[in-house]
């Protein structure tokens, strides 16, 4: 794994990608042609609706898929599952019989991280998702939300320059979603996060990229030009600025799921 991060080189490049499941009579394509560039310290939301692929998209970044055509390359290289890019789901996929420190513990010494550098770095990782009261409980003891934290907690314990989440709140109530997200703005990690929440997109993203339904396309690809530290997360959810890149989104987003008449 190459340790310094070349600014020059993009964090993901996915060039002229298209997907196919199956073969024959039976072969769905799932993506593409896409071609995307994520440049370093970018916090990109994939939106869209359901089936358009993204999954699909954020699997070929994480190296789970082969792209059928076309290429894909994370810092430069070919990605390599489970190296490289911390990965969330929807479903927290913790080991339930361990403490909430131990998952995080596995991720560390998985990456080969030192026990002293890991007893130290455990309660710093599990402060930032708002965890160290719960450190020494198991996973099954702890709330939904909080076990998402615990993955999003390991998914950026190793020093990995990228994030991959796939609608890791989806499954949560509202108010702890809110929470989430607000404390996952302030990740400063590259990112590349799928949603189906137009709202969700809108608040987390740098920039955010509308996949038509599928095959997924780029239908729209919009920065977001929002402020990233200082404002309050109720006052920016309210401010006209919200609304008219929610309106944006939200209208390219049912003009590519081909519904025309809802608003
Ligand atoms: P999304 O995450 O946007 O809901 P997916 O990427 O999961 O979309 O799926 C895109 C399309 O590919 C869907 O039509 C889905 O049914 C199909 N698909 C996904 N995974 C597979 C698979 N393993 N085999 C066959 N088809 C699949
Ligand atoms: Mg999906």
């Amino acid at each position: 794994m190459t340790d310094a991060i070349n600014t020059t080189t993009a964090a993901v490049d996915i060039d002229d990608v298209t997907h196919v499941y199956g073969h024959g009579a039976a072969a769905v394509t799932a993506v593409g042609p896409v071609s995307l560039r994520v440049p370093p310290g970018e916090f990109l939301v994939l939106v869209g609706a359901s089936g358009c692929g993204k999954s699909t998209l954020l699997r070929l970044i994480a190296g789970f898929e082969e792209p059928t055509t076309g290429t894909v390359r994370t810092a430069g290289e070919p990605p390599r599952p489970g190296r490289g890019a911390g990965l969330v789901f929807q479903q927290p996929r913790l080991f339930p019989w361990r403490t909430v420190g131990g998952n995080v513990d596995l991720a560390l010494r998985y990456a080969g991280v030192p026990r002293e550098e890991r007893a130290r770095r455990i309660p710093e990782l599990l402060a930032r998702v708002g965890l160290h009261d719960v450190a020494r409980r198991r996973v099954w003891q702890i709330s939904g939300g909080q076990q998402q934290r615990v993955a999003i907690a390991r998914a950026m314990a190793v020093d990995n320059p990228l994030l991959l989440l796939d609608e890791p709140f989806a499954a949560l109530d509202a108010l702890t979603r809110e929470r989430l997200q607000e404390d996952l703005r302030r990740v400063d990690r590259t990112s590349v996060f799928v949603t189906h929440s137009v709202d969700e997109a809108v608040f987390l993203g740098t920039r955010v990229v509308v996949l038509s339904s599928r095959p997924g396309r780029v239908a729209l690809d919009l920065p977001i030009p929002l402020p990233r530290t200082g404002a309050e997360p109720d006052e920016l959810r309210g401010s006209p600025e919200f609304a008219a890149l929610r309106a944006e989104i939200g209208h390219a987003v049912r003009t590519a799921a081909g519904n025309h008449t809802q608003s």
